[in-house]
């Protein structure tokens, strides 16, 4: 399968400059992380089923995300919230020295963790639970992205970014609703934050517990 010419210029025209981002899109390939149903719609720039009633994100969004955390003059170490399918984990594998993420439902966890094996990224740490308290032992991060929706950032979010230029993107807005796609940098104790673009995310659940059972 060719990795669409025509989706790189959708990017491109969509305001994606980054050239680490676009090789870095054109460089994964995005149908290892989609069923063989829809195979076909692997490089259509819009978000696609996954198991257990999730999405992979639509490429432009993946890519606006991943370009704003080079907001941060040094991005390194990077925890993503919402770990679906693993492809934006993928390519923030692809971008930054180590990668920490986190998925709430069992068989997307494990699904995930098998196929960036298979493809030999081996600079991504996988967690089974909430995502919503973050990675403590980790922290703090360069960059934070949270793929799902909620109306707050998590506090214990907030306290895991570097507070020396630290960049959180995050959907802000309720589930069901368009949700405003934020960008949060922290410099010690202060916040500012800016609006790039209006999205529509699956929610985050912070409900503090894992669900093995979900199929
Ligand atoms: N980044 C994913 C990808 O590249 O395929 C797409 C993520 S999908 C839009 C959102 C994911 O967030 C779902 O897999 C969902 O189960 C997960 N999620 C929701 N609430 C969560 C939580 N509190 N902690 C961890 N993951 C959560």
């Amino acid at each position: 399968m060719s990795y669409g010419s025509s989706l790189i210029q959708e990017l491109k025209d969509n305001g994606i400059t980054h050239q680490g981002v676009l090789d870095a899109i054109k460089k994964v390939p995005r149908e290892a992380f989609i069923s063989s149903d829809l195979q076909y719609r692997a490089y259509d720039n819009t978000a696609l089923p996954i198991d257990s009633k999730q999405t992979i994100s639509q490429p432009y969004v993946v890519a606006l995300m991943t370009q704003s955390l080079f907001e941060h003059p040094h991005p390194q170490k990077i925890l993503e919230i919402g770990t679906g399918s693993g492809y934006q984990a993928a390519i923030l594998a692809t971008l930054f020295k180590e990668v920490w993420t986190i998925e709430r439902i069992e068989l997307l966890h494990l699904k995930a963790k098998k196929v960036l094996t298979e493809l030999k990224f081996n600079n991504v740490h996988f967690k089974l639970g909430d995502g919503t308290l973050g990675w403590p032992e980790a922290a703090p991060f360069d960059g934070i992205i949270v793929t799902a929706a909620i109306t707050a950032p998590p506090s214990a979010l907030m306290e895991q970014l570097s507070p020396n230029g630290g960049i959180m993107v995050i959907p802000l807005g309720a589930y069901h609703q368009v949700q405003k796609l934020t960008i949060l940098e922290r410099n010690q104790n202060v916040m500012t934050q800016k609006v790039v673009e209006l999205v529509s995310f699956v929610p985050l659940i912070a409900d503090h517990k894992i669900s093995p059972n979900a199929k």
